[in-house]
């Protein structure tokens, strides 16, 4: 049996125990999508990954199991992927084309559809606590750069240094897609290549039935400074609807905003009665196909439902469903089922 097998055994028989409340609880996170094939991938490395996506869904589920709030869990289990290096949010960021770090991030609660969101901050260590202050500490939905940088100073965020966010792997993908597009003599690459994917989500439905989304993300390499994506935008990379469902978005940005995905999933199935998983395959692998956008969702229904849907080789994933079942995939098949 694999270190990974066993790990999984181990968490199963420790989430046996009844919530505090009894209403059943679930959860999915994505660390991002893109071209992730195992041939370029070193066992350790692929070891790396899924420990950091155990140890985030993990904490995100065993908050909602002592009676957290959905968007505590969201937070909690963002966080851990926000300081990992390992993905392209908080620490570990991409690097715009000027050599600087722009996070977003966005949370929404589906039971009031009250939302927060941060857009191109620099000194804020975590975007997902601050796009989680916007939503619960101010009238506003989504707030940007100094003005958001500035609104965390103000309720005790200490800001730290953008150079916080810097990692040798992601500065090495700079140059590479810089020199890209110098080469393609383009300015600012629209294409983007592998250097990309890494965002972080987090989708759950708590104790309490909400449905609660959220998404943090360094954006796409080699940005134009000031480019904002689709991870702060509701609609776009975050939706959350008790009517519905919670989704997370991570791909090419654009193309997730101008086809509104997250929320595209959610009226598919509050308007025409698809299911999660029709309303997610729909929108991936047909609507988002056509138009060429890659990437993926992962989303959760009222019921407990879990989908984690991609239109690329791969996407770091984690889930843990109503009956406490842990699965960890990267790419097209699951590895600890
Ligand atoms: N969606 C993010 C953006 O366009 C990037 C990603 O998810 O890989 O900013």
């Amino acid at each position: 049996m694999s270190i990974i097998k066993k790990l999984s055994v181990v968490w199963l028989s420790s989430c046996m125990a009844l919530s505090a409340w009894g209403q059943e609880v679930a959860i999915v996170i994505h660390g991002g999508a893109g071209t992730i094939l195992q041939a370029s991938m070193t066992p350790e490395r692929e070891a790396e990954y899924v420990t950091a996506l155990q140890a985030a869904v993990q904490m995100g589920y065993g908050l909602l199991k002592s009676g957290a709030k959905g968007e505590e869990a969201v937070v909690a289990a963002i966080q851990v992927m926000e300081t990992s290096p390992l993905f392209n949010a908080g620490i570990g960021a991409v690097y715009n084309f000027e050599g600087q770090h722009e996070l977003d991030a966005s949370i929404m609660h589906g039971g009031t559809l009250n939302a927060g969101a941060v857009a191109g901050v620099k000194t804020i260590r975590s975007p997902i606590a601050a796009a989680l202050a916007v939503m619960e500490q101010s009238p506003h939905v989504l707030l940007s750069g100094k003005g958001a940088e500035e609104f965390a100073e103000s309720i005790g965020m200490e800001p730290v240094k953008n150079t916080l966010f810097n990692t040798e792997r992601r500065y090495k993908a700079l140059l590479k897609a810089k020199e890209r597009i110098l080469n393609a003599n383009i300015t600012y690459g629209g294409q983007q290549g592998n250097e990309r994917f890494g965002t972080v989500g987090a989708v759950v439905l708590d104790q309490y039935g909400n449905l609660v989304a959220g998404t943090s993300t360094g954006g796409m390499t080699a940005k134009r400074y000031g480019r904002i994506g689709d991870s702060p935008i509701i609609g776009a990379g975050t939706y959350a609807d008790n009517a519905s469902c919670a989704v997370s978005a991570t791909g090419h940005g654009e193309y997730f905003i101008r086809y509104h995905v997250a929320a595209d999933i959610c009226s598919r199935m509050k308007y025409r009665n698809d299911s999660l998983a029709d309303a997610a395959n729909a929108v991936v692998n047909d609507v988002l196909v056509k138009a060429e956008g890659d990437g993926g969702i992962i989303a959760v229904d009222a019921k407990g439902n879990i989908v984690a849907v991609f239109n690329t080789s791969g996407m770091y994933r984690a889930q843990i469903d109503t009956q406490g079942n842990m699965k960890v995939g990267i790419y097209e098949e699951w590895i600890t089922e």
